[in-house]
């Protein structure tokens, strides 16, 4: 992709805190573009709606004009949404990444010094999360409790597909959970990329196919298939050592990270979700860059992110890497409980906007916004979210501690 030196880039503020941390945002990235740069490169921001402010203004919670810039532009900047409740209308969130096909969501998640976290070591967590995003029972193909269409599935699914032995009580709702090879593939395959470029020794594949064998399974099949022959020449797979050393399980993973490295290559492995959940609490620093389903992603992302303190300050982008659109967001909601009140933490959106200067190659300006988080945090200038839970620290509104990372 050519980017050009000035880019018109949409963004959305959002509603709640969203207007409070894009006015503190904005200017930090102005500022990092601009001491990476000088004259030589510039973002106009374009504002466009969704969410409560564009229902409020045009009457539609996603307004054509929004998806059409962003369709524009190929990226986008996005602050938190009010997921509308009932009326029929669903996550905008959801089909934002649905409309535009972007099928990886990349979440971060590393410990910054300083920020109150809940474990002991918490510096030893350093993952990027790649989510599938499109498929899943996040496809949103439900059934309701009573309804016709319901009962017909039902009778058809057991006299059709003779699906026995199962209870299906009337009050049965039923969800539908679309897993793909294709869509597993691609969303592995962005991991694997991510991996090599990033020097990253290990993708593990997190998934439930030891219940859900279709579709969970899958997903670990095409991985391991995936790896095991478009990226021969740079994976080794947990898979390839079992049938090698003809063993099985937990304890050979060492062995097989060891006879990868050997070989110069990543070791794409597999661990079932809940297992999962428990390793990243005792052995995080096994752990390097995860491709999961999209509901277990969802699960993850939040409990890694809280994991090393981040739920304010964990980055995020939902990209996709064939057609080059990709939206970066704060991966908070809008926060009412504190909106209006300059006490919202902006660093989620600083780093998410870090990821897409990082995404348009502007690396300089992405670790300028990086390293200006570390050192307010290090010196303990944080924002009331973090003041409470630190000794000592200076407590700063959502403005002073934008304006705190420009000078
Ligand atoms: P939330 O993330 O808004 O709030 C959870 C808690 O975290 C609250 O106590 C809040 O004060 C705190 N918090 C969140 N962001 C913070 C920040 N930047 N600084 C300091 N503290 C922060 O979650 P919720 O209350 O479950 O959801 C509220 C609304 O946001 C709902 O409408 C929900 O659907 C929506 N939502 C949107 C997104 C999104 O747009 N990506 C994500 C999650 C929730």
């Amino acid at each position: 992709r050519t980017i050009p030196n000035t880019p018109t880039i949409p963004f959305i503020a959002g509603d709640g805190v969203g207007a409070e941390i894009w006015a503190a945002s904005q200017p930090v990235f102005d500022a990092a573009i601009e001491k990476a740069y000088g004259d030589e490169k510039k973002i106009f921001w374009q504002e466009i709606l969704a969410g409560e402010k564009a229902f409020e203004e045009t009457g539609s919670w996603l307004p054509d004009h929004t998806l059409d810039a962003i369709e524009q532009a190929k990226v986008a900047l996005k602050g938190p949404l009010t997921t509308p409740v009932g009326g029929g209308i669903r996550s905008l969130n959801v089909t934002l990444r649905q409309t535009l096909d972007l099928f990886a969501c990349v979440r971060p998640v590393r410990y910054f010094e300083g920020v109150p976290s809940p474990v002991k070591e918490p510096e030893k967590t350093d993952m990027v999360i790649f989510r599938e995003n499109t498929e899943d029972v996040y496809a949103g193909i439900e059934f309701a409790k009573g309804e016709a269409e319901t009962q017909q599935l039902i009778q058809l699914l057991q006299e059709q597909f003779a699906v026995k032995n199962i209870r299906f009580p009337e009050t049965s709702a039923i969800g539908i959970k679309p897993v793909s090879e294709e869509g597993s593939k691609r969303l592995i395959g962005a991991a694997i990329d991510f991996a090599i470029a990033q020097k990253r020794p290990t993708v593990t594949l997190v998934h439930k196919g030891n219940i859900m064998k279709f579709t969970e399974g899958g997903f670990k099949l095409w991985g391991y298939e995936l790896a095991e022959t478009t990226y021969k020449d740079t994976c080794f797979t947990m898979n390839q050592y079992q049938a090698i050393k003809q063993t099985e399980g937990v304890a050979t993973a060492d062995a097989a990270l060891n006879e990868a490295k050997a070989q110069g290559k990543i070791i794409v492995n597999d661990v079932i979700a809940d297992n999962f959940l428990q390793q990243i609490l005792l052995y995080p620093e096994k752990y390097d860059v995860i491709a999961t389903c999209n509901l277990n992603g969802d699960y993850i992302s939040d409990a890694l992110a809280a994991q090393v303190g981040g739920i304010g300050i964990a980055p995020g982008g939902n990209i996709n890497y064939n057609t080059g659109y990709a939206i970066f967001e704060a991966t908070h909601g809008t926060a009412p409980d504190i909106a209006g009140q300059g006490k919202a933490n902006p660093s989620s959106l600083l780093l998410s906007g870090g990821m897409l200067l990082e995404y348009l190659g502007w690396q300089e300006a992405a670790d300028l916004i990086t390293n200006a988080i570390e050192e307010a945090i290090r010196t303990k200038k944080v924002t009331s979210d973090f003041a409470h839970a630190m000794d000592d620290a200076v407590e700063l509104s959502t403005q002073e501690f934008g304006s705190l990372l420009v000078s």
